[in-house]
């Protein structure tokens, strides 16, 4: 996609000789037609507008020239008498300093034409997938047509005003005498080939999620940028997110957003922000990637991580009892998922089961205090408030955090510990074509190699879900693979997350608008397409098929399943459990004998 400008939409600058001349022609004739006998005013046209206004007791609206319509899309001025005058005054300014082709390049070049392109060159690209250059009358007239109202006459959702609009700029460039009587005539009659959006307008939030990157002063000196994205991966990803969506509408799901993360280098691979960026019915400029949304129970594997390093260990044991907590000001008995309370239960049980209660006893013990603080030093930048603001709910999702803080905080696990902030840029060439330097963050350790592995281990563990979960869930795949699901409250929002050693996924589902969904869980809603991802992820890659890598200093012993303790032989069973150093269990099990 060509993008940038000051106003987060597409230009990239172009001179005189890159423009058809049936273009310039074109825009003269639409909007300026005594351009070229003005001094950056049309006084006969003020005059008239004056009148118009003064009768209707407005500001001057209308009869605005290219120069007064360049200096207006430089300088923003407010709409008053007194600012008219200003931008008047420009403008004279203007027509002195700048030759008449000068100027109508500075408004080619600055001008909307609507679905956030500025500029001419973004335009020819998008609507008729060629350069400026290129445009035939009869494209150039419908272009030149589009800056007096670019949503007015969109020519995706209106092409028929769009139409008639260009047939207005023909009929007064034949008026003009700029063209002939048979010009005019084939133009009309010339078919149109607009390019339908999709094609033209790639990853359309990953690239707003650049331009969002880029500080304002710095977007005009930019001519290319080379970024992370793969887009044979980001094509078949959003193909995968609008068939999940429409598998997914009887059970009212109009949303979904994926992110997709290379976990050696940090890099974006794949970035779908709604199931459809033209969908305004379904919000679908929103990008479910950055949008705040409470993540119901994803942030549970830091809880868990946070308790390990406080010494509790896999096999642990938890009560999962009913229970009172006091969340963002509201008392509250929190519930599991099934309804049901589950006594005591192994760590490794609770957090693969996603045990609510047991989640809140842990988070009790090792204080909201710390987990938030960890949270924050993970760059979840949306938890702003305090740890009293969001109390022990904090470990359910009561605070609201976006996919991709998620996926960067999953992705530490995945990197045995060590945070990196996400990687989208390969190279940015500044005008004239030197490449800039990028910033390169330094990773931090947040976690032990030995905690990550451990988490990995559990959120990897597809016998350990079976409680909640049940045999042979979309949740297990062929491959080792973490994942964790989250639902919100009332059905609000499900998520996937997850990881192999090489990528890390993140989906959402949900709706924009705040409306519940009808009962999807993370296994019938965000589960299946995260399956699909990652075997789609598998297939492209050979690698994937590794295993996670086991840091030194864990030791492997049996439990009893029932107590934690170390496996006698009245127990019945044993387990075997992985426990760091020094925090395995040293006495044989004396509640089963
Ligand atoms: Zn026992």
């Amino acid at each position: 996609r060509e993008v940038l400008s000051d106003k987060e939409g597409k230009s990239q600058w172009v001179s005189l000789q890159d423009i058809s001349p049936n273009l310039i022609l074109a825009t003269v004739a639409a909007e300026d037609s005594r351009f070229y006998e003005h001094w950056g005013i049309d006084t006969r046209a003020i005059l008239r507008a004056t009148l118009q206004n003064i009768r209707a007791r407005k500001v001057i609206s209308g009869a605005s020239t290219l120069t007064q319509q360049v200096i207006k899309s430089i300088h923003h001025f407010p709409r008053n008498w007194f600012w008219k005058f200003v931008e008047i005054w420009h403008a004279l300014r203007l027509e002195v300093s700048l030759s008449k082709g000068e100027i109508i390049i500075q408004y080619l070049n600055r001008i909307p034409y609507g679905n956030q392109t500025f500029g001419i060159n973004a335009a020819s690209w998008l609507y008729f997938d060629k350069p400026p250059s290129h445009l035939s009358l009869a494209e150039a007239a419908l272009l030149a047509g589009l800056p007096r109202g670019p949503s007015i006459y969109n020519p995706y959702r209106y092409f028929l005003r769009a139409k008639k609009r260009q047939e207005e700029v023909l009929r007064r460039m034949l008026n003009k005498g700029v063209v002939t009587q048979e010009e005019y005539r084939r133009a009309l009659e010339e078919p149109l080939n607009i390019i339908p959006p999709q094609v033209s307008f790639r990853a359309p939030h990953f690239s707003d999620f650049i331009l969002s990157r880029i500080p304002l002063k710095e977007r005009q000196n930019i001519s290319s940028i080379r970024t992370t994205l793969d887009f044979e991966l980001q094509k078949d990803v959003e193909t995968f997110v609008k068939n999940c969506v429409k598998s997914l509408e009887e059970w009212k799901v109009t949303n979904a957003a994926v992110l997709i993360m290379d976990n050696e280098r940090g890099e974006i691979l794949s970035f779908v922000g709604s199931a459809d960026f033209f969908d305004s019915h379904h919000s679908g400029q929103v990008s479910g990637v950055t949008a705040l949304r409470q993540p119901g129970s994803a942030l549970k594997p830091f809880t868990y991580a946070l308790a390990l390093e406080k010494g509790m260990n896999p096999a642990t044991l938890i009560l999962d009892a009913q229970i009172r907590i006091r969340s963002n000001g509201i008392d509250y008995i929190p519930r599991n998922y099934d309804g049901k309370f589950h006594g005591l239960v192994r760590l490794r049980e609770a957090l693969a089961c996603s045990y609510n209660i047991s989640a809140i006893k842990v988070l009790e013990r090792i204080g909201v205090e710390s987990l938030l603080d960890r949270l924050k030093k993970l760059s979840f930048d949306s938890l702003n408030k305090g740890a009293d603001y969001y109390g022990l709910g904090l470990t359910l999702g009561g605070g609201e955090v976006t996919l991709l803080e998620l996926v960067r905080a999953y992705s530490t696990l995945a990197r045995s510990g060590i945070f990196k902030k996400e990687k989208i840029f390969l190279e940015i060439n500044d005008i004239q074509g030197k490449a800039k330097p990028l910033p390169e963050d330094e990773p931090v350790r947040l976690f032990s190699p030995q905690v990550s592995y451990i988490i990995t281990d559990i959120l990897a563990d597809n016998d350990a879900r079976i409680p909640a979960f049940g045999e042979g869930s979309v949740l297990s795949l062929p491959f080792a693979c973490t994942v964790k699901t989250g639902t919100s409250g009332n059905f609000r929002d499900n998520w996937a997350i997850g990881y192999t050693p090489h990528y890390t996924v993140g989906v959402w589902v949900g709706n924009f608008d705040g409306k519940p969904m009808r009962n999807v869980s993370g296994v019938s809603g965000a589960g299946p397409l995260f399956r699909d991802i990652m075997l789609l992820l598998e297939k492209r890659e050979k690698r994937i098929n590794s295993n996670f890598a086991i840091p030194e200093g864990l030791i492997e012993t049996y439990v009893c399943p029932r107590s934690g303790m170390l496996a006698g032989s009245s127990c019945p069973g044993k387990i075997k459990e992985i426990f760091i150093k020094g925090t395995e269990p040293k006495k044989v099990c004396n509640l089963c004998s």
